[in-house]
């Protein structure tokens, strides 16, 4: 099982770990502990380097195996059972911890508008853009709204907490606090212990493994770019951070 250093502090940017497994025919490295965020949840992986002495190799993609993250890079493989030093690319992985907690707003800020919880059907973070679908009809007029709703939140410099829960009942309790509007337990995330909630205190609660901001004023710039129908009453929002 590799230890997600994320998991509590998403700000770490450089970390030391041992080499558990490599797998050549995979150009693949599993260490004890990682930074690196593997693709999940609509977030993609993290990019960045692993450096130890005599060898260095970039990592192109990180992916869940398991409880395990395969690490796959391009470059030279090091020994098992010898230590590295791994930092990610903290620019890019950066831009996505400030999208990621933009979407969290952005379903807040739905939900405040149409004062009532909106399900959210789809989503995807880009480094240029993101996107979000929502099982509502959200005309253009609304979008102004609703960016004003968040860009409030921002410039409320709200903090944000990680919670890790080992008992779903804790769990449920902070996410009824929040009159479950962020998201309710599923199957998926019971499996996993234990159970991380992401809360934008005064703002919502919401079950999720993704690396987020301390404080929503590290947003900065940002802009809800367009609203698109994509039938059957869904409506997709783009939004980018700049
Ligand atoms: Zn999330």
């Amino acid at each position: 099982m590799t230890y997600l250093i994320y998991y509590e502090d998403p700000y770490v940017r450089k970390f030391k770990a041992k080499v558990v497994k490599v797998i050549p025919e995979k150009n693949a490295i599993v260490l004890d502990r990682t930074a690196f965020y593997p693709e999940s949840g609509g977030q993609p992986a993290d990019r960045g380097v692993i450096r130890w002495q005599g060898g260095v190799a970039k990592v192109k993609d990180v992916q869940f195996e398991g409880d395990e993250v395969l690490h796959f890079v391009e470059g030279d493989l090091p020994q098992e059972g010898i230590e590295v030093e791994g930092e990610i690319d903290w620019d890019r992985r950066y831009k996505l911890m400030r999208s990621h907690t933009l979407a969290h707003l952005l379903m807040a800020a739905v939900r405040e508008k149409f004062k009532e919880k909106v399900p959210v059907v789809g989503s995807g973070l880009g480094l240029d853009e993101s996107r979000m679908d929502f099982k509502a009809k959200i005309k253009r007029e609304d979008l102004k709204e609703i960016e004003d709703i968040i860009r409030k939140w921002v410039n409320e410099k709200r903090e944000i907490r990680i919670h890790l829960f080992e008992s779903p009942e804790e769990a449920n309790k902070l996410l009824e606090s929040y009159g479950y509007q962020g998201g309710n337990l599923t199957e998926e995330h019971l499996k996993k212990k234990p159970i991380r909630i992401i809360e934008i205190v005064g703002v919502n609660a919401d079950p999720c493994g993704g690396t987020h901001l301390r404080n929503t004023s590290e947003i900065g710039d940002f802009e809800l770019v367009k609203r698109e129908s994509k039938g059957k009453g869904i409506t997709r929002i783009r939004f980018r951070v700049r």
